[in-house]
């Protein structure tokens, strides 16, 4: 008996560090069980960890961008929340390549 029953069965990882190493640590206020992370301690409730955004979504959000559809109606079209798909959005501009040339302030005038 090495006592791990107390070892969550499901695979799941750590929001923080992504250890396995998860244990079981009582419920929340909403009755929701709780865990912690043995590796850093963290504590998390099962659900709350959102759940990476697949390729699929990616794409139709790319393309709902496009559209120049609200951020908004984005969030709610896709199921990502409206804080991600800022997230997502600003990271997207910051990774295009600067295409645009500063204009030169002409000294004379
Ligand atoms: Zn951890």
């Amino acid at each position: 008996m090495l006592g791990t029953s107390s070892i969550a069965a499901k695979s799941m990882n750590c929001p923080k560090c992504q250890s396995p190493q998860i244990i079981k640590y009582g419920h929340t206020h909403y009755g929701k069980p709780r865990f912690r992370c043995q590796d850093c301690g963290r504590q998390f409730v099962e659900g709350a960890t959102r759940q990476p955004i697949d390729e699929t979504t990616h794409q139709l959000i790319d393309k709902l961008l496009l559209e120049r559809l609200a951020l908004a109606a984005i969030a709610r079209v896709t199921g990502v929340s409206q804080r991600w798909l800022q997230m997502y959005v600003n990271q997207k501009f910051y990774q295009t390549p600067r295409t645009i040339e500063v204009t030169q302030k002409n000294r004379d005038g």
